[in-house]
């Protein structure tokens, strides 16, 4: 397996700086297999060794599953040359683990989104063919009405010619503004193409102008989450998408 400097490894995890370990390792804080270590650049396997620091078992893990409230405004990208990303939102000890966003929310999207650096999850929770059902909220400006409803079971024609799969939208409300009608809408989809929700509504003449994601497979939006804010996924979270 693969080693890695120790001062790197725990740093990782969030026990310190640098310098800080530094300072530990020559204090003699820290073990490496039952060994007061005496460099901080020890190459050490994290999964095969046992490290202890102040006599604690260090808990190594590779893997961080974060779930985030994304607000509108930012790109669910890890990089962009003009605008904040989802990664931007994170503090450092999350970044350390260089998670990427699963999939894709529109800039002016909100809601769930899982950042992981874990690429086989990912994989799997994107790969067409799993079908792993998304539900969205939406306010759509028009009267969305039952035969929408009949329609999006059928499947809608997009833009470019694709027919949906069967998706199952709900009307949850309506209002009247100045600029009419505007129907609150639940939409479940099992695929992911470019703007779908956007594009499901134009076929059939409707317009969104609010989205925002609650769920994806087994994992819901945590409704205490406030947007722009994120946590750690819970085991029994992560147990539930994998
Ligand atoms: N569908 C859209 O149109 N936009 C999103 O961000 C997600 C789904």
């Amino acid at each position: 397996a693969k080693k890695q400097r120790i001062d790197k490894i725990l740093g990782n995890l969030g026990y310190g700086t640098r310098s800080e370990l530094k300072r530990a390792v020559k204090q003699g804080r820290i073990q490496v297999d039952g060994q007061t270590i005496k460099d901080s650049g020890l190459q050490v396997d994290p999964y095969h060794s046992e490290i202890e620091f102040d006599g604690q078992r260090v808990e190594y893990r590779e893997f961080i599953y974060i779930m985030l409230n994304k607000p509108q405004g930012v790109i669910s990208a890890t990089e962009d040359r003009r605008d904040r990303t989802v990664i931007d939102l994170l503090d450092d000890e999350s970044r350390v683990f260089e998670p990427f966003p699963v999939g894709r929310l529109d800039k002016d999207t909100e809601g769930l989104l899982l950042l992981t650096n874990d690429g086989q999850l990912a994989h799997e929770l994107l790969s067409p063919r799993k079908h792993v059902p998304k539900i969205y909220i939406a306010d759509v400006l028009g009267d969305v009405n039952e035969q929408d409803v009949a329609r999006f079971k059928e499947g809608v024609t997009l833009d470019d010619g694709y027919l949906t799969m069967p998706a199952a939208l709900e009307i949850t409300g309506s209002s009247q503004t100045p600029d009419g009608t505007v129907s609150q809408i639940r939409l479940t989809i099992s695929e992911g193409k470019f703007h779908q929700v956007k594009r499901m509504f134009e076929a059939v003449g409707k317009k969104v102008i609010y989205l925002k994601r609650i769920s994806m497979g087994a994992l819901e939006l945590d409704p205490g989450l406030p947007l722009g804010h994120y946590r750690e996924l819970t085991a029994i979270e992560l147990e539930l998408l994998g």
